[in-house]
């Protein structure tokens, strides 16, 4: 006999696949989450900026939200899911230890990987003396130097920002011939930049070191930079040919072009911070639960605009 599918299976078990999770498991719905473990901040170790749980460790707000969501019976499988594909009515996805799960709806809210510069020693002190966003890192480091590497994306924005939280900014251009837009920020800033070529930064007793390559290491309290993302969506191939998941959600509570596909979190249009990623997992939660109201009781639910 086949097993009756999930209404939901949700991949991803960061903030937006555990909010989605406890939304579906308090509407009485069967889920299925499976994650990998991986998540994007894991690096950092703590989160800030999640009400009742600033300055909380990762790996305890994950056991907590676990055993919260369990009681409503959704399943938890510590698994890597690899192709999520549809098929008739359902969608099949696929982890490499569990095998075939299928659901009437995937909520996917895998997150995306940032993209660090090849700068030796970024990847070494990435979370921890190297960071990218203010609002989660920059008030621990209120009123110290900061560095901002603008060597690789352009991050004259993020120097701005900075200014909230310490006057000592220093711009490192890495040798790149900045545009005169870019200095003109940095002016109204009054971050001053440093023109001279980065070969790597390391950590130091009380912050990091930025070696240049006329021999001096300068030191800082900490380093901060603008990163690239690349969206998590390889399992989605062939289905998913767009490039990403933003480009094929079709409105704000994450329903995507793809039929029985919803997407949350980092992956999906808002802002990439926790409490903002576990609200989309809520609000395309409540998608799956009304789409899946309007299946099985037809004309029982206002339609969705076209
Ligand atoms: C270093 C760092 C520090 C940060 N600090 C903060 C902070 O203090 N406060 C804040 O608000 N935001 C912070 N952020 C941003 C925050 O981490 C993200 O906005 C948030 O984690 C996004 O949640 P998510 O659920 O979309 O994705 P994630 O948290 O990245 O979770 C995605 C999950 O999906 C799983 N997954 C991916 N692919 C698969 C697969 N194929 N099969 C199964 N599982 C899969 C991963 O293992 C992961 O557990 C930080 C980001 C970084 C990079």
């Amino acid at each position: 006999m086949t097993a009756k599918p999930y209404d939901a299976v949700i991949v991803g078990g960061g903030p937006a696949g555990l909010g989605a999770a406890l939304y579906l498991g308090r509407s009485c719905r069967s889920v299925a989450l499976v994650d990998s473990g991986d998540a994007r901040n894991m690096a950092a170790g703590v989160m800030h900026n999640v009400v009742t749980n600033d300055g909380v460790s990762i790996g305890d707000f994950r056991a907590r939200a676990r055993a919260e969501i369990s009681r409503y019976g959704v399943e938890f499988l510590d698994d890597e899911v690899v192709s999520v594909a549809p098929e008739g009515d359902l969608v099949v996805t696929t982890a490499k230890g569990a095998g075939e799960l299928r659901s009437r709806t995937v909520l996917y809210a895998a997150g995306v990987r940032s993209r660090l510069p090849g700068l030796p020693g970024v990847a070494e002190l990435w979370g921890k003396g190297v960071h990218e966003c203010p609002y989660c890192h920059a008030y621990e480091l209120r009123g110290g130097s900061l560095a901002v590497y603008g060597g690789g994306v352009p991050s004259e924005c993020l120097a701005a920002t900075l200014t909230a939280w310490t006057p000592s900014i220093t711009y490192l251009s890495d040798g790149r011939d900045l545009p005169a837009e870019e200095r003109e920020y940095l002016d109204a800033a009054g971050v001053p930049t440093l023109d001279d070529k980065v070969l790597g930064v390391t950590r130091l007793a009380d912050g990091v070191g930025v070696e240049l390559a006329d021999g001096h290491t300068l030191s800082f309290t900490a380093m901060f930079l603008h990163l690239e993302t690349e969206p998590r969506v390889g399992p989605l191939r062939p289905w998913l040919q767009a490039d990403d998941l933003v480009s094929v959600q079709t409105d704000d509570r994450g329903r995507t072009s793809l039929p029985r596909l919803y997407v949350a979190g980092d992956l999906g249009r808002g802002m990439q911070q926790a409490a903002m990623a576990a609200a989309s997992g809520g609000l395309a939660a409540m998608a799956v639960n009304a789409d899946l109201i309007r299946e099985d009781r037809p004309g029982s639910l206002y339609p969705l605009p076209r």
